[in-house]
């Protein structure tokens, strides 16, 4: 998530650094990059095949009156599959909804803190997903983000646990099983591998460390070949 940060050049450095990757099994097809939506018509042009871009919001409606808008479909035209729904900075500054964290058809990320928020947000939304092979659940407690605190490896497992069962009691074994949950709150180089190891942590969502070289030592904590 490069949030409102970047340039075209610095979107081409990035997206230079991760092209030349080669994923192995585990992390598969399952890297995204989100930049600024000015950019990601470029950003869609510039990565290989096998790595996504993702949009940092997008609005519930197809068309229409929405100065400043981009809808879903608006999205999909462009090759845009994955979009990063219900942030907690746009809950904050932007004053959005729990249930603006969903939007129909799509392939989404939704977020944030401890177990009454975190429930209180999965509840907003489990009943309107359809399929939940295209939802990914972004666990990121509000402040770690862009704080440099990050959650112990411990408190993230213990949060990613607590999502797991209440999908397993509220939707199925087999969707607890399979959605990816995945941590958000600086994450770094430095950390990042001890919160991978974590049973429950399936992947990040980065932030700040998405602009640095930092990004690929952090992909590469989900390939056991690299470690
Ligand atoms: C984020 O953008 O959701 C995020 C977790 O940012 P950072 O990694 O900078 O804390």
């Amino acid at each position: 998530n490069l949030k409102m940060n970047g340039s075209k050049a610095m979107l081409k450095e990035i997206i230079d650094r991760l092209n030349p990757l080669k994923f192995d099994d585990c992390v598969g097809e399952k890297v995204a990059i989100a930049p600024p939506s000015i950019f990601l018509d470029l950003a869609q042009k510039s990565v290989r095949k096998g790595i996504n871009v993702a949009a940092q919001n997008s609005f519930n409606c197809t068309k229409g009156a929405y100065t400043g808008e981009i809808s879903p479909e608006q999205l999909k035209d462009l090759g845009i599959d994955w979009v990063i729904l219900g942030h907690s900075e746009r809950r904050e500054i932007f004053k959005e909804s729990d249930e603006s964290a969903l939007a129909k058809n799509w392939r989404i990320e939704n977020l944030e803190k401890t177990q009454d928020v975190v429930i209180r947000q999965l509840r907003a939304i489990v009943e309107k997903i359809e399929d939940w092979k295209n939802v990914v659940i972004a666990y990121e407690p509000v402040w770690a983000i862009g704080t440099g605190k990050v959650a112990t490896p411990q408190q993230a497992q213990e949060v990613h646990f607590i999502i797991r069962d209440w999908l397993t009691k509220n939707v199925s074994e087999k969707v607890a099983q399979d959605t990816r949950i995945i941590y958000g709150g600086s994450v770094k180089g430095t950390n990042s591998s001890e919160l991978a190891e974590q049973l429950d942590v399936d992947g990040f969502l980065v932030g700040g460390a998405s602009l640095t070289e930092d990004f690929i030592k952090i992909i590469k904590c989900f390939m056991p070949s690299e470690n």
